[in-house]
């Protein structure tokens, strides 16, 4: 495995594996890896001959300054990690490598409403930050195809559009959601939970299942199941900042005498200090 902190040297990498015909997956993740990020990696290098990491805590995601200095940083296991998954090449650049001061420029793109709701709705300015850095990224490594989780759903849509309103030649892939066995979606901020919240945690998963079993089941009320949902994690302690039936493309709520042709269910909730999400889709 190889490891480039410069742009300078992981392009003359890329160049030589381009010139030898080689494909290049790449999977953009914050660090503090864990087995979710270790399935991108997984999917990446049975699809492409190259597969690249980058780690890279994007201050312009993080609309909450706590946020961003609580984060986990946890380099040296990353590394360890990534090298038993026999990842080819981990990408870890400083923010002036990333942001230089001459700044570089990012593209007028409309979402069409995919960044107001939701994540969009409670962290002002996240989605900004996710499509600089990631344009930024994909900028420099040009990979065949991109790798990114289920888990953030809503990112993927946004990151979805942004490949195709740029017309980019890359392939977005998504990676489902890999859990605990008591079914918490694996999360770096995971670690910074109580043990008590951390029994506690697992409601998100159960509210999103049953919520989804109601629907296969035909019920049609999406807001009296929402209601429900919001009920059960308020009462294991969490506190909900949304629990939202909607368009799986859209993103808008969905409503049962709807056309969509995909419902996924998203949930964001407060366990203590600790903010999760997490989301279940279902295709109709
Ligand atoms: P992050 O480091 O949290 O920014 O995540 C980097 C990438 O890993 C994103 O595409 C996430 O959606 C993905 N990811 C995070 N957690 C999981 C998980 N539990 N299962 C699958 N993918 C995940």
């Amino acid at each position: 495995m190889q490891y480039f902190k410069r742009i300078i040297d992981l392009h003359k990498y890329l160049s030589e594996a381009r010139a030898n015909g080689l494909t290049i997956g790449f999977a953009p993740t914050m660090g503090a890896l864990h087995a979710g990020h270790m399935s991108l990696i997984h999917d990446s290098k049975q699809q492409n001959d190259r597969t690249i990491c980058s780690i890279f805590v994007n201050p312009t995601q993080f609309n909450d300054p706590a946020d961003l200095e609580k984060y986990p940083r946890t380099v040296a296991e990353d590394l360890d990690l990534l090298y038993d998954h026999a990842c080819d090449v981990v990408f870890l650049p400083g923010v002036a490598e990333i942001y230089p001061q001459e700044g570089f420029h990012t593209p007028e793109l409309d979402f069409e409403g995919l960044t107001d709701v939701m994540e969009g709705a409670f962290r002002p300015g996240h989605f900004a930050g996710v499509a600089k850095v990631v344009y930024r990224l994909l900028n420099i490594i040009r990979p065949d195809r991109l790798y990114m989780g289920q888990k953030d759903y809503q990112q993927w849509t946004i990151i979805h559009s942004m490949l195709d309103q740029l017309q980019l030649p890359i392939e977005l892939v998504m990676c489902t959601t890999v859990r605990e066995p008591d079914g918490l979606a694996m999360s770096s901020r995971n670690r910074r939970l109580t043990p008590e919240f951390r029994e506690q945690a697992p409601i998100l998963f159960e509210s999103l299942s049953a919520c989804l079993e109601a629907i296969l089941e035909g019920s049609k009320d999406y807001r009296h199941l929402e209601k429900i949902a919001k009920e059960a994690i308020l009462t294991a302690g969490l506190e909900p900042e949304y629990f939202q039936i909607a368009d799986g493309y859209t993103l808008q709520v969905a409503h049962p005498a709807g056309l969509s042709k995909r419902l996924v269910i998203c949930v964001a909730a407060w366990a203590g200090e600790v903010r999760l999400i997490d989301n279940l889709y279902l295709d109709l």
